[in-house]
């Protein structure tokens, strides 16, 4: 790395792409009627994605069906490429706990036609982050509890046990298309729950009780 070690914990001021992982809990991909994939379906959020604590969601232009997805990001905290699965964990630099809001009629329509997620998965702010967490007080990121609540309703709660592939092979089976930088950010997939939230709505999520985060949701301004 050029410079001076950059602080990781500060990854979304400089951290250039947003790998995401789709369908990676079986019963999140069979409550939206999908498939469970042989190999891991990637798709990519820029990095003007993110939004952090205090910031607003913001519902995009003409989306009628905003979806919240909780889900465990891995903060990627050395630069590789075709990375063994057995080195993969040398290359995590820690976590973080992200939304991947999805605007899920834009992502419908998409899939019908055959045409790009990108707008979908990648408008602003559709990247919710909280607070970097250290490899270290995570301890085993392939076994913790995952958690969404809207309005204090739970809607989402389950565990990255049941995550199809594995965080070394997903961090191995990326890495062979697209090197892997300091700062750059996987999302893991999102267990089953997932649903539509509207202005003014609050969502909370959480790491257990690790790391937790709360966003308001409002209209784009
Ligand atoms: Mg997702």
């Amino acid at each position: 790395m050029s410079g001076a070690t950059r602080n990781i914990a500060r990854f979304v001021e400089f951290g250039k792409k947003i790998v995401c992982v789709g369908r990676n809990y079986s019963e999140h991909a069979a409550e939206l009627g999908n498939p469970v994939p042989k190999k891991p379906i990637l798709f990519l959020k820029p990095s003007t994605a993110y939004v952090s604590q205090g910031q607003t969601i913001q519902i995009p232009p003409e989306c009628t069906s905003l979806h919240h997805e909780v889900e465990l990001g891995i903060v990627i905290g050395k630069q590789g490429s075709c990375i063994s699965e057995a080195d993969a964990m040398n290359h995590v630099g820690g976590y973080v706990l992200a939304l991947d809001m999805t605007a899920r009629d834009f992502q419908d329509e998409a899939k019908t036609k055959g045409q790009p997620w990108s707008v979908a998965k990648g408008f602003d702010t559709s990247c919710p982050v909280g607070d970097f967490i250290e490899k270290e007080k995570l301890g085993n990121p392939g076994n913790v509890n995952l958690w969404l609540k809207v309005n204090n309703e739970m809607r989402q709660n389950g565990s990255t046990k049941d995550m199809i592939f594995s965080i070394p092979y997903l961090v191995s089976y990326i890495s062979r298309y697209f090197s892997l930088e300091a700062g750059d950010l996987v999302l893991t997939g999102t267990p089953s729950g997932v649903g539509p939230v509207k202005q003014g709505d609050i969502i909370e999520a959480g790491i257990a009780d690790i790391s937790k985060i709360k966003f308001v949701v409002n209209k784009r301004t």
